[in-house]
């Protein structure tokens, strides 16, 4: 039989973040059970993807046009799930990938929902208030035949937050005609917003790295952590490794790197960002030249940033024991080679960043049953979620002698393929 016809973007020239997620499938593929072979190509294709233009009047009166996308990569679990990100450097390629590892990480930790991601290519601080508003409504407008609480729920990601999902809640349920609070998480508390979803990126990364530190016996009292990225992963992150007493030692931003061997102290940075829009010259901190922060000597490493940011220019400088992905495909697969062989363990993004994901499936629950959850309870049973499923990973790590992020696939995969498998084709 022939190979079958592959799709314009499964290009081998093409080597954006969706190539990388075809090679993590490629090589999970033959450790699966080989009754769902047959299935693995509906992994390497998403289901839908949208590419829409997102027109706006400016301030100054002219007519600005972006480019907006939306895509399903998988729903054979349930309705699609993932967050919605501003950034001038969005691709297509980037949010497929990103879909793709939402599929797999929402399976990862059994939550019912398929992978979905979306995103503008535009820099929001090029923007007033009032254009990011016009920017997310018509996006959302735009996008509104693919969005809704049992068929696709947008939420936070980078440059987004809060106040966006409540325009596009708003927007949504306008076209509705009636409020649809559960259409988007990580919306404020005051339109049925969940507690504990502001932190919880942050607080899944430092509970699977607490459980990563208890196997490979690293107390995490005292140890030394660098940060990048110091938005709703970093900071939250940061600050829960600082309250188990470890000390954040270097973080990083766009706007710069900050250090102290004495361990950061993270209020007054997070203060004197608010205060100047910069990390630089925080109090009790020195400058390092940006290059100068994969090198710093520490025991948890945290990328909580952007893609591709371990690389093979700066993987062999990386002095870390353990890499706790903040940022999803923080890591190359060049650079985590070069890792291995040097035994840093890659605690990676599906499992570590899952969080967020799944006080966002608390969320959705809250939304439908109009009966709202103490912050108690949710971080219990985030801790209990993120635990258990690191704990099979880790299981099927060490029987299989596999890297945590394949075992996680393994798992991942499986539930995915299998539920593929039971529904069958359509028609
Ligand atoms: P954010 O916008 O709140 O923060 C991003 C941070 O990264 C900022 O501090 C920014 O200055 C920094 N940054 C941007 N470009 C940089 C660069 N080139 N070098 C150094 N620092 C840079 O975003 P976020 O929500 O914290 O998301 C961060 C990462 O975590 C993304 O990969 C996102 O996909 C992932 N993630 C977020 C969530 C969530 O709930 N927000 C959930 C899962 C995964």
């Amino acid at each position: 039989m022939n190979a079958p016809q592959l799709p314009s973007y499964i290009s081998r020239e093409n080597v954006g973040p969706w190539h990388i997620f075809l090679q993590q499938v490629e090589q999970v593929a033959p450790l699966l059970e080989r009754r769902l072979w047959p299935w693995v190509e509906t992994l390497r294709r998403p289901k839908r993807s949208l590419i829409v233009d997102v027109p706006i009047r400016l301030d100054s009166g002219e007519v600005a046009h972006f480019e907006g996308y939306r895509v399903h990569h998988n729903t054979s679990r349930g309705p699609g799930k993932g967050g919605v990100r501003f950034h001038q450097d969005v691709t297509l390629s980037e949010v497929m990938a990103l879909a793709g590892w939402m599929t797999i990480k929402n399976a990862v930790v059994n939550v019912p929902f398929g992978g979905a991601k979306g995103g503008i290519r535009v820099d929001p601080r090029q923007l007033s208030l009032a254009e990011l508003e016009r920017v997310t409504r018509r996006y959302t407008s735009e996008i509104s035949a693919m969005i809704g609480p049992d068929k696709d729920i947008p939420a936070p990601d980078m440059n987004t937050n809060a106040q966006v999902m409540a325009w596009m809640m708003d927007t949504y349920s306008m076209g509705e005609g009636r409020t649809v609070t559960g259409v988007v998480t990580g919306k404020p508390l005051s339109l049925g917003g969940s507690l504990g979803r502001l932190d919880a990126t942050g607080r899944g990364v430092f509970v699977v790295a607490r459980d990563a530190a208890r196997r490979l016996g690293i107390p995490v009292a005292g140890a030394r952590v660098a940060v990048q990225g110091f938005g709703n992963v970093g900071e939250a992150a940061a600050r829960l490794f600082a309250r188990a007493g470890a000390r954040v030692v270097a973080v990083q931003d766009v706007s710069g790197t900050v250090y102290c061997d004495a361990g950061l102290d993270l209020e007054d940075l997070r203060r004197h960002r608010a205060a100047t829009g910069s990390l630089i010259d925080a109090p009790g901190s020195i400058a390092l030249e940006q290059e100068a922060f994969w090198g710093v000597p520490c025991d948890f490493l945290v990328p909580a940033a952007l893609e591709a940011q371990i690389n093979k220019h700066n993987a062999a400088a990386i002095s870390a024991r353990v890499i706790v992905e903040g940022a999803n495909g923080p890591t190359t697969p060049e650079a985590e080679a070069i890792l291995g062989e040097r035994q840093v363990l890659i605690v990676p993004d599906v499992i570590a960043n899952a969080g967020g994901v799944t006080v966002s499936y608390f969320e959705w629950v809250q939304d439908f049953s109009s009966f709202f959850w103490s912050e108690e309870e949710i971080n219990q049973r985030l801790e209990r979620i993120m635990g258990e499923a690191f704990a099979a990973i880790w299981q099927l790590a060490e029987e299989r002698r596999l890297p945590l992020r394949t075992a996680a696939f393994v798992i991942a995969c499986s539930r995915v393929l299998e539920a593929r498998a039971i529904r069958g084709l359509y028609p």
